[in-house]
């Protein structure tokens, strides 16, 4: 049974601190013909000035709308690795608890563990790249504060079953991290329209991969009000600058491109998949939700090495857990991909 209650799990620290405040949150609005003398900033206009808007309200009143949820179950952040150490900063204390990740998955988050001191809880995943539910509820204790999912997960591609999913938002009275950084590649449906549902459910997607705007660092993060109001008490104020903020703002917008690039994306990964099944040392492509097909080879480190040689630079995970002999290829445009099939052609 859930009991979850999230003011039990913040740390202790920032329970009980104040928040900085700055001078662009005590008077926000720049709309105005006010003469703004509060921030010590240069008064000559050039576009970047002045401080940016360290709630971001505009580009998540744009995320709100074309995302269907409340601004305020919104967070941004420096790429998603900004939003997820805050997760860490708030409710994990060091040498003390522990969060649970489902390796092979982003190597970011046991990154993050280390950092901030946290164990991390190695639940490697069933040789399907499902959660292996028994044994991560096995591993969970009273200082389990976050338990990571990634779906569809990188590197394996595939997306983590409903039920498996469910199953651990219903029995876990931690956080459970949702990291859907390649939802927007996948047909399946976000679990955004979950956050009201489970109270403990946090989701990150971010603005790097589908979006096309990794060179900006805008990660998001959607959980309810009550884990956004604690998460935005911790975030440094002016994490967003202005020219990422107007960027994301017109990229969110855009929804035509959006879409038009994945389709495009999305088409370009069938065609190469097909190609790719008529090479030999191929033993294996692995179904994928999102941008990248996982291969397994003959011999991971040959292949990665002979490709440096012709100029194509792939990932190599043949150390990851369950990844032995597997390669990580993003779908690049057609010409990059129809150069990566001659080269593995003439190998
Ligand atoms: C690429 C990726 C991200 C994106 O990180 P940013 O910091 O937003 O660029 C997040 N999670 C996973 C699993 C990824 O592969």
């Amino acid at each position: 049974m859930n009991t979850f209650e999230v003011n039990k799990l913040v740390r202790q620290n920032i329970q009980k601190m104040k928040s900085y405040s700055s001078a662009r949150d005590e008077f926000k609005d720049f709309n105005t013909e006010m003469i703004f003398l509060d921030a010590n900033e240069n008064p000559f206009e050039n576009g970047v000035n002045r401080y940016p808007d360290p709630q971001q309200n505009s580009v998540k009143l744009a995320l709100s709308e074309l995302k269907n949820v409340n601004a305020n179950q919104i967070l941004l952040g420096n790429g998603s690795d900004e939003v997820l150490d805050l997760l860490f900063r708030a409710f994990c204390e060091p040498n003390i608890d522990n969060v649970i990740t489902l390796p092979p998955t982003y190597g970011m988050y046991g990154v993050l563990a280390d950092l901030n001191a946290i164990e991390n809880r190695e639940i490697v995943l069933n040789s399907d790249f499902q959660p292996n539910i028994n044994a991560i509820f096995e591993s969970v204790d009273a200082n389990t504060k976050i338990i990571f999912l990634c779906s569809p997960n990188n590197p394996t591609g595939n997306s983590f079953s409903d039920t498996a999913i469910s199953e651990l938002l219903d029995n876990f009275n931690g956080i459970i991290v949702l990291d859907e950084a390649y939802i927007d590649f996948s047909e399946r449906e976000s679990w955004l329209t979950k956050i009201e549902k489970y109270p403990n459910l946090v989701i990150t997607q971010t603005l790097s991969k589908a979006y096309g705007m990794a060179g900006i660092r805008v990660g998001i993060l959607y959980a309810s009000a009550s884990i956004i109001a604690i998460i935005k008490k911790i975030k440094l104020p002016y994490n967003i600058n202005v020219l990422s903020q107007n960027k994301a703002l017109k990229r969110i917008m855009d929804s035509d491109k959006n879409s038009s690039e994945i389709e495009l994306i999305l088409d370009n990964k069938r065609k190469l998949v097909e190609q790719l099944y008529q090479i030999d040392f191929i033993e294996k492509i692995f179904p994928s939700d999102a941008n990248f097909v996982l291969i397994k080879v003959d011999d991971a480190s040959k292949r990665y090495n002979q490709l440096i040689d012709f100029g194509i630079v792939i990932r190599n995970r043949t150390n990851q857990l369950l990844c032995e002999n597997c390669l990580r290829i993003t779908i690049g445009t057609n010409l990059e991909n129809e150069k990566l099939i001659n080269v593995l052609q003439t190998l």
